[in-house]
């Protein structure tokens, strides 16, 4: 299939080189010149705008951009993807942006007569180049069946979560409850080991018992505690705590637009913002355990 793909950054590279690999045709743009290079390289094909793209012969379109106002300003607008594409092309984002924002979109994709879903992923840069990433997907049940192929080739769990803006309503849902979760065990381990217990010891216990979570068995936040996590590498590498704080504010600001109160939500946008504020927004998000020990 040709495949129209804008915005190659971290995540959009890796995953527009395994669409190459698969034997799909691209047509690529970014920005930045460079990242489009690492693909031209590898076979796609440069294009000079994303209403270039539209107009080309690309079947589907896809975008992975930093946040809702650059989707905004790549789709809408004269010479936005929507107004430039050929009826019926459908167009996929898989930026995290707020649901409002999507369904906006999606709205105006349906006017102009194009199939949209709103995909955004979770499984990180790793996930992307592996191919292994999971897609929350908003959309018909039609366009849903139309896309899977597609995203199975760039991830392993491809989720259909209702409507459009939906896949962005349970990205937001998922991440703030991590971001509240991975708060909770520092806390937890904190007090547990200013108290006078041995970290793994103490993690051993709760992996065993009712406080048990993926933050605590699978990414545990005290160093020492687990190999091969952010934690025992100076919390490098990872899910930054700057997206972290930025997933934390689209579950807020959506929040506010239901009147749903998230109290805890809240609260943790605050810590992760304070945290970024401090100068440590690029470390890993599982680095605000720092914040509660006395050692650090
Ligand atoms: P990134 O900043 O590395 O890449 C974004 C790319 O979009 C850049 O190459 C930039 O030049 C390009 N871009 C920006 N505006 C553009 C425009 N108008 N036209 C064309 N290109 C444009 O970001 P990323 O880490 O790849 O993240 C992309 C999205 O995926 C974000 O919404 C992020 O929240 C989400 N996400 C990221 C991760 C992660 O671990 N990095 C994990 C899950 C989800």
């Amino acid at each position: 299939m040709h495949i129209g793909f804008i915005g190659l950054g971290n995540m959009g590279a890796p995953m527009a080189h395994n669409l190459l690999k698969a034997g799909h045709q691209l047509s690529v743009f970014d920005l930045n010149a460079a990242a489009v290079e690492s693909l031209v390289g590898a076979g796609a094909l440069p294009v000079d705008s994303p209403t270039a793209i539209a107009q080309g012969n690309a079947e589907l379109i896809i975008t992975m951009l930093p946040a809702a106002v650059h989707v905004k300003s790549v789709y809408l607008g004269e010479k936005g993807l929507i107004a430039s594409s050929r009826e019926g092309v459908m167009l996929i984002d898989c930026s995290t942006i707020d649901p409002h924002s999507a369904r906006e979109v999606a709205k105006a994709a349906a006017e102009h007569g194009n199939p949209m879903l709103d995909a955004p992923v979770s499984g990180g840069t790793g996930g992307a180049a592996a191919g292994t990433l999971t897609f929350m997907v908003g959309g018909s049940d039609a366009d849903f069946d139309r896309a899977q192929p597609i995203l199975a080739v760039m991830g392993k769990n491809i989720v259909h979560c209702g409507a459009a803006g939906n896949g962005q309503v349970a990205k937001v849902a998922n991440n703030m409850l991590l971001g509240i979760s991975m708060i909770g065990v520092a806390e937890a381990m904190a007090l547990g080991v200013a108290l006078g217990m041995d970290a793994k010891t103490l993690a051993g216990v709760i992996n065993t018992s009712s406080g048990r979570c993926w933050s605590s068995d699978t990414y545990n936040p005290f160093p020492g505690v687990l190999e091969n996590v952010p934690a025992a590498r100076g919390y490098s590498g990872g899910f930054g705590s700057d997206l972290m704080l930025k997933d934390l504010g689209l579950a807020t600001e959506a929040a506010k637009q239901v009147r749903q109160p998230v109290i805890l939500g809240a609260l943790a946008q605050q810590l992760y913002q304070s945290f970024s504020a401090q100068g440590h927004g690029g470390l890993d998000f599982s680095a605000i355990i720092n914040q509660y020990r006395k050692d650090t």
